[in-house]
């Protein structure tokens, strides 16, 4: 009785044990089973090796859907500690968290036309960095930006002594024009694709602008911060560091 009261619980438990197996196979725990074990961030390059590791996951269509499932939620909906700060542009086709393949908590998001920076970016950066310890900044731009192809069609026509264009609704787009234009103006003599061109010295700009913050400056030499840029190519998915 004794012995057939063990069978009927050892088969009982594996019952139990097949019903657990199944219901581990649902989306999120088979993606949590893919996901790349992480320990304790351990600075700006372990910080950029996340990013560039998530995104060749994408590049390759073997996302694991990182940090997205009920359990990242409930564990960082008391606070957050973001790895990096990605500043980047408004563009559909260039989402951060899709790119580079992470979820809830992970990347400290800014995004405005051409990455321009005025000062609630710069604020919004700094407390990114400053109060959140983040430890990398990444600025990305993009293949065939809108916003830097329209700066370089602004910059030729005045060049070419055109007419401004004809006075419209009242509109902020010619302050986002000015951001970009000096970045333009830097590769405008060069020859060749002046778009393609001014799209990496736009990232660049913008690099310098945020290391002109004597907030960022400070956590940049103590080495409590890495900048970089970066460049995402639309056709590939590819992020590739702008050296
Ligand atoms: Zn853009």
């Amino acid at each position: 009785m004794n012995t057939l009261h063990r069978r009927d619980l050892i088969r009982l438990g594996g019952t139990l044990a097949l019903a657990g197996g199944l219901s581990a196979c649902g989306a999120e725990e088979v993606a949590e089973a893919m996901a790349p074990v992480e320990g304790e961030l351990t600075g700006p390059e372990d910080a950029l090796r996340r990013l560039l590791e998530g995104n060749e996951r994408f590049v390759h269509g073997e996302t694991v859907n990182l940090n997205e499932d009920s359990k990242r939620r409930a564990a960082i909906a008391n606070g957050q500690e973001p790895f990096a700060i990605i500043l980047s542009c408004v563009d559909s086709r260039v989402p951060p968290e899709l790119i580079f393949d992470r979820g809830l908590g992970d990347l400290f998001v800014i995004r405005t036309a051409g990455h321009a920076v005025d000062d609630v970016v710069m604020g919004s950066v700094e407390f990114g960095a400053h109060e959140l310890h983040i430890p990398l900044i990444m600025v990305l731009g993009h293949e065939r930006c809108g916003a830097v192809k329209a700066t370089v069609a602004a910059v030729k026509a005045e060049r070419a002594g055109e007419p401004a264009e004809p006075a419209g609704p009242a509109n902020s787009i010619g302050a986002l024009v000015e951001r970009i234009r000096p970045a333009v103006e830097d590769v405008m003599e060069q020859g060749g694709d002046t778009v393609d061109k001014a799209i990496d010295a736009n990232v660049f700009r913008v690099m310098e602008q945020l290391e002109s913050s004597p907030t960022l400056k400070e956590l940049v030499s103590s080495a409590k911060l890495r900048v970089v840029g970066a460049r995402y190519d639309l056709d590939s998915g590819r992020v590739d560091l702008i050296p």
